[in-house]
């Protein structure tokens, strides 16, 4: 039987074999990158997170924004081998990525909330139920690697709105005013909030309004890309 297996394996990994998800070198292990990709991909230093806005301390936006949300981390920088592979996860539809997303977002949890004990994950919604659910399939990956339970639909975009990435702060915050809405009651639960690229932070921090407004005690937010573009300082 194993050695059935083991020709299966060799089978499979010859017609399709492990890609590195940053460059597309063949990989003869098992890791999502090469070792190049590996060393220049922008992870954020966890040490140095600011985690009221997700950021390295040197890009802090905090006087700028208060959210209100618990606290945010940004797995990667939105630039280089990171953004890439993120890009072509969402507008290339590249649900396989999701397992790579998981594996670096729940090394960041263990890293920075390895005190809180959440009671449920969700994601940011898109507007496309039917669509390629990008924040949520992250999500669910990730509550299958907690063991932790996934509400699918607990948050709902009831408005859909223009384009965001050439929006100002201010015009962001008022473009997500009550896009969303939760669709049940929960209380003093906490909960892990996943989206996949935080720009200003101001649909996490609707979203996370409406988590506390339906009776969560605490929103923790993780998305696996985060940049200070657009921020009016
Ligand atoms: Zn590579
Ligand atoms: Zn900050």
């Amino acid at each position: 039987m194993n050695k059935f297996k083991k020709i299966v394996d060799i089978i499979v990994t010859t017609i399709y074999p492990n890609k590195c998800l940053g460059c597309g070198k063949i990989l003869d292990d098992d890791n999502y990158l090469c070792e190049e990709c590996n060393a220049k991909i922008e992870r954020n230093d966890l040490e140095k997170i600011c985690l009221n806005c997700g950021l390295e301390e040197h890009d802090c936006v905090c006087k700028y924004n208060v959210y209100r949300f618990n606290s945010l981390i940004t797995v990667f920088k939105n630039q280089g081998v990171a953004q890439k592979i993120c890009y072509n996860y969402k507008f290339k539809k590249r649900q396989h990525y999701v397992r790579f997303f998981a594996k670096e977002i729940c090394n960041a949890i263990g890293n920075c909330y390895d005190n809180v004990e959440f009671d449920f994950v969700c994601a940011v919604p898109s507007f496309d139920r039917f669509g390629f659910d990008h924040s949520g399939y992250i999500a669910r990956a990730v509550a299958k690697k907690l063991n932790l339970p996934f509400y699918n639909n607990m948050l709902q975009c009831v408005k859909k709105t223009k384009k965001q990435h050439k929006s100002s702060y201010k015009e962001r915050l008022s473009n997500v005013d009550d896009k969303y809405c939760t669709t049940q009651s929960i209380s003093t639960v906490n909960v892990l909030l996943i989206d996949d690229i935080k720009t200003t932070g101001a649909t996490l921090d609707e979203c996370a309004k409406q988590l506390l407004f339906a009776g969560a005690d605490s929103v923790y937010c993780v998305s696996v890309l985060g940049s200070v573009t657009n921020i009016e300082k």
